[in-house]
């Protein structure tokens, strides 16, 4: 292939381009506009939660999450160790401590054996848990039911991070309406894009108002700039929210065509020494990428795997680097249920193309040079 076939990249449909065009033609560009309204409006519909909130990036949804939740210099928070650093850095912003939990065998995510062994050093150490902050990877869901019921009784606020999970639903609920509060990411290799935004979820209006400030520079209602807050320019500009009402039009499309390209994988892969990422009956996920892990006798580490499927010219990605291996975090507690998964799954997984826009036949080309690696 001379093309380089690359893990996920924008797939528009052409609908995007149009309401752009219609954005232009109002001279709403920036900052907000009619299309934020509507693109909120389309996304808290689709979610099933009260209220939605625009912003520029899915980290920056993050940490109005962690204030809403009132995350102070010095509190604790707990969160999923196996995941991308911006489901943290929000508690980092905020000066947050940080323990890591460990992820569930059979949903990647967060393990509720593990939280609630966090939870318990946390009341042996007499220490409140201010918020629990979980990912849902690749499009995965933990069991959520056990881990709102733990945050319940400790009463911390869970935020759920569907940043990967828009179109995910988990005993038929939604992914982003699970927790106290969700956010969504559209950044360029997300399920749907609005080339970079977010999206905060909430259940009550005062919750919107007073995020909505804070990413307006929390200026107080005065005829002049007054304040008494420090606040932050997260605001979604019309232009991107023009992308994303397009983009919502064919949200379905995108979950369904990346679900068929897991199957694809999943089904032609199967005499291989490896093992797609798991499917659970709770969870009908959006696929949005297909992640595998090498069998003990796969004979190849997942590093040759990557440099020899790039020189094919086939983009691939080591799973994420557990947050408590992370240099930054260097220290810091973490927990899990027996012998831990995030570890593991590092050491031997492989995220493979998935995007929505992937021909027949570059899978098939994928598929026959992944054969090719045992
Ligand atoms: C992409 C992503 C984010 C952050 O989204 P941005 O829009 O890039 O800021 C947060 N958490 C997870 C798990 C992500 O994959």
């Amino acid at each position: 292939m001379n093309k380089k076939i690359l893990l996920s990249y924008p797939h528009m449909s052409g609908i995007e381009e149009e309401q752009v065009h219609r954005a232009f033609e109002s001279n709403w560009i920036a900052p907000l506009g009619p299309k934020v309204e509507e693109f909120e409006q389309l996304l808290a519909k689709r979610c099933v939660m009260p209220y939605a909130l625009g912003v520029n990036s899915g980290t920056a949804a993050l940490h109005l999450a962690l204030k809403l939740a009132c995350v102070e210099p010095g509190d604790l928070v707990l969160a999923s160790s196996f995941t991308f650093i911006a489901t943290l850095s929000s508690a980092m912003y905020q000066g947050a401590e940080i323990w890591f939990v460990d992820s569930d065998r059979d949903t990647w995510n967060m393990s509720p054996g593990a939280l609630s062994a966090a939870f318990q050093t946390a009341k042996g150490a007499k220490r409140k848990v201010k918020a629990v902050i979980v990912a849902e990877l690749y499009g995965l869901c933990p069991h959520m039911d056990e881990l709102i019921d733990l945050c319940r009784a400790e009463g911390a606020t869970l935020i759920e991070d569907a940043a990967e999970a828009l179109g995910s639903t988990y005993k038929g609920r939604p992914c982003g309406s699970l927790g106290d509060l969700g956010i969504l990411s559209f950044n360029g290799n997300k399920i749907i894009t609005t080339g970079g935004g977010g999206a905060l979820l909430c259940r009550e209006k005062a919750q919107r108002e007073k995020a909505f400030f804070w990413a307006t520079q929390a200026r107080e209602a005065a005829p002049w700039y007054e304040h008494t807050q420090v606040g932050y320019n997260y605001r979604l500009s019309n232009l991107n929210a023009a992308v994303g009402v397009g983009q919502m039009t064919v949200l379905d499309d995108r979950v369904a065509r990346r679900r068929a390209i897991y199957d694809r994988y999943k089904t032609e892969l199967a005499d291989c020494p490896l093992t797609l990422m798991p499917q659970t009956k709770e969870t009908f996920s959006n696929c949005w990428l297909s992640a595998m892990t090498l069998n003990d006798d796969a004979g190849i580490t997942f590093m040759d795997s990557l440099n020899t499927l790039a020189a094919a010219n086939i983009e691939t990605r080591p799973l994420w680097k557990p947050m408590h291996l992370q240099p930054l975090f260097k220290g810091q507690p973490y927990f899990s249920d027996g012998t831990s998964v995030s570890d593991d799954l590092f050491s031997r997984g492989l995220c493979l193309p998935s995007c929505s826009a992937m021909s027949d036949d570059e899978q098939t080309y994928v598929i026959e040079q992944i054969k090719k690696l045992f």
